[in-house]
């Protein structure tokens, strides 16, 4: 008996081996498409008239098999399709085999039931092992039904059934978890394949996004060295992969932005990410804008991090801000710039006033402003023309301010029409008098002709000095009118005259 059972078991495990390796993108689910629940029944089919064929003596001249356990298997894992399509099949062998008389008949008719009953079992919600179980249960009672039949001799009747039972219930164990394990075994296999896919899937994105990228895509050990870098190098900064390969980040960068990007590295690694602008040496020499994003990463063994590097040429981006910048000071300069004379306008010495009488409060210092006046201007337009005039306007100005070169702390201005005005700070009125008669003989020795001047041949000053230490109660304002009215006193006093007022004023020709 125990031969008859390793054979039967021997076939089952030799079957379901077969039909796991034939259907292995195929597997058996009551949710399987009717073509696969279809071929699987068929090779049930098959298993069972195979079963048939390798029966057992259970009796004197009575025989008993497996057939059953390839409809319930064919039906706790597919459901009612291959379960019937199974019995069909074993019914038919039957009747092929034994032809069409009463020994085959019974047996065909019990193996459709026990396809029907299994298909009904299939469908209750129970665990599909506790299925396979009450199917194997039912098809045993359908046997033992024609076993009734069959023999009437009680005690033959007893041993008959309590051996196929043995068996039954045996084999159907033993078939039903060699079943499992095929289909779990095929799954992980799916699983596998599946995950594998993906995984070469995910790469294969991964590689043509870095390879295709038009940013340059870098990767560097903990020491900056370079160890992958995208082909898009080569349209950047022109360089071939071996190249840069074991170089470290440095090697390329501008001098000036080494530290900065070392340290822009370092934080990435400790932080996790940064952001560097830095000047890259191209093949070529010439230095190209580039804008990184720095993140380490983990990498394969523990402990160890890299840093990926995406960097983007900015060159353009940044040769149009040095344009706006430039543009930008140059609107800033000339609104601060005189049109016609080229030196600073009323509007910078309004600031520039405010900002030095701040500075002398604070410092307790004293502010000396000189301010000056063309005499008889309108009768040097009237007789030599306005663009004459101009011309005279120009000349004075630029005379008197290269008496100022840069860097200088005086600020010279032009306050409105033909009036001029200086700022000294730090300067006492000794000081302003002191460059007041450097300015009127500046503008003498110019012999700038004015025939038509009241008090000389040539173009004439009257100047007016003011000096004072700021205090919190009065106003640069007061420093001005000061100034004025010392400039009216040289007009009142006959001209070409310079006048002072710190606390009294004086005169000096
Ligand atoms: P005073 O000696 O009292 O200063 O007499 P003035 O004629 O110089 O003074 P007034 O204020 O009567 O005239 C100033 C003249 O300066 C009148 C104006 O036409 C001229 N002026 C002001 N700005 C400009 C300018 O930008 N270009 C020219 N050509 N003339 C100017
Ligand atoms: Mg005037
Ligand atoms: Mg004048």
């Amino acid at each position: 008996m125990l031969k008859e059972f390793i054979s039967n078991a021997a076939l089952l495990i030799a079957s379901f081996s077969l039909m796991g390796v034939l259907f292995k993108d195929k597997p058996l689910y009551p949710t399987s498409p009717f073509s696969t629940k279809l071929s699987w029944g068929i090779c049930f089919g098959i298993l069972g008239n195979v079963l048939m064929s390798f029966s057992f003596q259970v009796g004197p001249d009575i025989y008993a098999d497996l057939r059953h356990l390839a409809i319930v298997i064919a039906g706790a894992f597919g459901g009612y399709i291959p379960a019937l399509i199974a019995a069909a099949l074993i019914s038919i062998g039957r009747i092929c085999l034994f032809g069409f008389n009463n020994s085959a008949l019974l047996p065909a008719v019990g193996a459709l039931v026990t396809g029907v009953v299994c298909g009904v079992i299939s469908k209750l919600n129970i665990h599909r092992t506790l299925k396979a179980f009450t199917m194997n249960l039912c098809g045993l009672l359908i046997i033992s039904i024609v076993f009734i039949i069959r023999i009437e001799d009680a005690a033959v009747l007893k041993n008959v059934l309590s051996l196929h039972y043995l068996i039954s219930l045996a084999g159907g164990l033993f078939g039903y978890h060699f079943f499992v394990f095929v289909v779990d075994s095929n799954e992980t296999q799916h699983q596998l394949k599946h995950s594998l896919f993906k995984v070469k899937e995910t790469e294969e994105r991964f590689r043509l996004l870095a390879e295709y990228s038009s940013d340059m895509i870098t990767m560097h050990n903990d020491q900056a060295e370079y160890i992958y870098i995208s082909p898009a190098v080569r349209e950047v900064i022109h360089f071939e992969y071996p190249e840069l390969l074991g170089k470290t980040l440095e090697t390329f960068i501008h001098p000036d932005d080494v530290e900065r990007t070392n340290s822009m590295f370092q934080r990435a690694l400790q932080e996790g990410s940064a952001e560097s602008t830095h000047r890259y040496r191209s093949k070529f020499g010439d230095y190209i804008w580039i804008e990184s994003t720095l993140k380490s990463v983990p990498y394969q063994e523990e402990g160890e991090k890299k840093v990926i590097i995406v960097s983007r040429n900015i060159t353009n981006r940044k040769l149009t801000e040095q344009k706006l910048q430039e543009a930008n000071e140059l609107l800033n300069r000339l609104s601060y710039m005189d049109g016609l004379t080229g030196i600073a306008n009323r509007r910078y010495f309004d600031e520039t006033l405010l900002r030095e009488w701040a500075k002398a409060l604070n410092l307790q210092t004293p502010i000396t402003l000189v301010m000056f006046d063309i005499d008889y201007f309108k009768k040097y337009n009237d007789t030599y023309g306005h663009l004459k005039g101009d011309f005279c306007l120009q000349k004075i100005a630029q005379a008197i301010n290269d008496l100022f070169p840069e860097p200088s702390n005086c600020t010279f201005c032009r306050y409105g029409g033909e009036e001029f005005a200086l700022i000294l700070p730090y300067s006492n009125g000794e000081n302003g008098l002191e460059i007041a008669q450097q300015i009127k003989e500046t503008v003498q020795s110019l012999k700038v002709p004015h025939k038509s001047s009241e008090i000389a041949d040539i173009v004439t000053l009257s100047i007016g000095i003011a000096s004072m230490y700021p205090t919190k109660i009065n106003h640069p304002d007061s420093l001005i009118k000061a100034a004025d009215s010392s400039l009216y006193l040289s007009k009142t006093r006959g001209r070409n005259t310079i006048s002072i007022n710190e606390l009294s004023w004086k005169d000096f020709s």
